[in-house]
């Protein structure tokens, strides 16, 4: 498992290999993170890794949840991709087709990151703001003496600040910047780089 700084959750979502398609509670594995999400390219699913055993738990999920809707359709199209090209390698640029695939879609994703992350915050920070609601947390008093709500309002100033990172710039209900460059034969149709 590579290590990678605590501060930057999406370096640890990039190379971490993982087995595809759970949505498992893995506390150890995060690199400090509260939850990753990432597409293994050999399966085509998307699995999701939900890191924080605490009360903030299913609004981590909400936003590691729009991951998973927004990346799952191009991720399950990289296996046909790689079978395509293993078919036809004339057209990988004299590389094998997996690197090749993995090469394309990494471009798709990097090129939407903004937009993904957009989604994912705007997500949480809804999720958070239904949850302080029903609990009636009184987010900002110096002690607020139940746990939940001192980590909800905690998790809920998080999600605000991606979303104010992300966010500008960027029209999250909008179409995505950069489509799917798969065809549904696993063929390249475009490419995302900048
Ligand atoms: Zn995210």
């Amino acid at each position: 498992m590579p290590k990678c700084n605590n501060k930057d959750c999406e370096s640890c979502v990039y190379g971490t290999p993982q087995q595809g398609g759970a949505n498992s509670l893995r506390v150890d594995t995060c690199c400090g993170c509260q939850g990753l999400a990432d597409c293994n390219t050999d399966l085509g699913q998307v699995w999701t890794a939900i890191c924080a055993p605490t009360c903030v738990v299913p609004c981590v999920d909400a936003h590691e949840g729009q991951h998973r809707y927004d990346l799952s359709s191009c991720c399950s199209l990289v296996p046909k991709c790689i079978a395509y090209y293993t078919k036809n390698p004339l057209y990988t640029d004299g590389r094998s087709a997996r690197y090749y695939c993995q090469a394309v879609y990494d471009e798709w994703f990097s090129r939407n990151r903004r937009w993904m992350e957009c989604r994912a915050y705007r997500s949480g920070l809804d999720c958070a703001q239904k949850w302080i609601k029903a609990h009636t947390c009184a987010c900002g008093t110096p002690i607020n003496p139940d746990k939940c709500c001192n980590e909800m309002c905690n998790f809920r100033a998080l999600q605000y600040s991606g979303y104010y990172d992300f966010c500008p710039g960027v029209s999250p209900l909008g179409p995505i910047p950069c489509k799917c460059p798969f065809n549904n034969d696993g063929s390249v149709s475009h490419r995302c780089e900048k």
